[in-house]
């Protein structure tokens, strides 16, 4: 008999949720408008710290709408973090825009700022600068945003931060999505907190904030009969979607600290094995922790990678590798990329070591300790693995 499934990020609902949907039905606001939209973009912009909030149905239109509120069009250039999920730089393709790949760096694992240097000074030879940047925070961590900010308005280029992941994380005090000009959320239904599918663009510009209302109900003029001057999207949230938001952002913080203390969890308990490294937590921040995550050396480890994967899809338990850097994404093939240094790519040594462990705020005890469980008997069974990797190594 199989065991019962333990997930990677599941959801978690607080209980409240219903009534907030309830409250909609009742008052028949079953629309891509309503009470709870107007009441989810007041509370999120207020709990981050902007001026400015719009829900979207998805993490991706609010980076599709950025863009576009950003003019980004045909032939244009967008710089974006390679190790990250593919939702990332879709938007740019949309936009008919190219991409330029920007490795990680160790601290943080996210953008690497001497590598964004590089490729803002190759840009600036060719006369051509990129229109904008988009700075992915994973796994709930921080990019060095004093860093790269500094870099961007060197050159008078706005950042987009993808905060997807990172909802609830605060850098330099501050909350993670709120340092470039226009910061995005997801609430999928893998994400810290989710309305099982959607998304927030956030700014202090309001003006553009406004403008992403228009855009994401098919930018419809002020006009008695439908006329339309520029291309719009159906991009707004649902009503009721946005009660199941409003509850869930009450216990946001009840769900970071789950999250962080799963993470200490695993930390404590794993942490003395050979070859095995957490993600760091970047020095000023405070990490929502959304995914466990950790790098395998495999020589000294005696065990891979691939072989944790097989041993934990025996036991039923869903983990993942580290996303695959775009610039490895056949989609991309071609695309420029600047590594960290000439000799260190930092985003496809994560990608080949690295490991994200199940980490919902409503894993169970006894299913993390399935989970620490598995790990550590793949490691105690060194000799005949140990003595096939160092076949492998030196090839007899
Ligand atoms: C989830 C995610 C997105 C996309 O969000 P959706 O709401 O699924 O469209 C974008 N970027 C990153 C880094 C993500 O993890």
């Amino acid at each position: 008999m199989t065991k019962p499934k333990v997930y990677l990020s599941p959801p978690h609902l607080s209980g409240d949720e219903q009534s907030y949907v309830k409250q909609a039905f009742d008052s028949n606001w079953i629309a891509p408008l309503g009470p709870n939209v107007d009441a989810f973009e007041k509370e999120m912009a207020t709990l981050v710290g902007t001026k400015g909030a719009a829900a979207v149905n998805s993490g991706t239109a609010a980076i599709h709408l950025a863009l576009s509120l950003l003019g980004i069009t045909k032939g244009d250039t967008v710089f974006c973090s390679t190790l990250t999920f593919v939702a990332s730089a879709n938007p740019i393709l949309y936009q008919g825009a190219e991409p330029v790949f920007i490795d990680s760096e160790p601290e943080s694992w996210n953008m690497s700022p001497q590598a964004l240097k590089r490729a803002f000074y190759h840009a600036s030879l060719k006369g051509k600068l990129p229109k904008a940047v988009i700075v992915v925070n994973l796994y709930g961590q921080s990019a060095k945003m004093e860093e790269l900010l500094l870099i961007c308005n060197t050159y008078g280029v706005p950042i987009i931060e993808d905060a997807a992941e990172s909802l609830g994380t605060t850098y330099q005090g501050k909350a993670s999505g709120t340092f470039g000009h226009f910061g995005i959320y997801s609430f999928n239904g893998n994400k810290i907190i989710t309305t099982s599918g959607g998304g927030m663009l956030v700014s202090n510009d309001v003006e553009a904030i406004q403008r992403s209302r228009f855009l994401a109900s098919q930018a419809r003029d002020p006009a008695p009969h439908y006329q339309h001057s520029v291309i719009g999207f159906n991009y707004r949230m649902s009503n009721l979607l946005a009660g199941v938001g409003r509850a869930q952002l009450n216990v946001l913080g009840n769900r970071v600290n789950a999250r962080r203390r799963i993470f200490a969890r695993y930390k404590n308990t794993l942490t003395s094995l050979p070859g095995v490294t957490f993600m760091p937590e970047l020095k000023g921040t405070k990490t929502n922790r959304w995914l466990t995550t950790l790098t395998i050396d495999e020589q000294e480890a005696g065990v891979t990678v691939n072989q944790l994967l097989e041993a934990f899809h025996k036991e039923n338990i869903e983990a993942r590798p580290v996303w695959k850097p775009l610039h490895m994404q056949p989609l991309f093939q071609g695309v420029r990329y600047f590594p960290h240094n000439e000799n260190t790519h930092v985003a496809e040594h994560l990608f080949a070591t690295g490991l994200c462990l199940p980490s919902g705020s409503n894993l169970t005890a006894d299913e993390q300790q399935r989970v620490i469980t598995c790990i550590k008997e793949e490691f105690s069974r060194p000799i005949l693995t140990k003595s096939l990797l160092i076949s492998r190594k030196y090839g007899v």
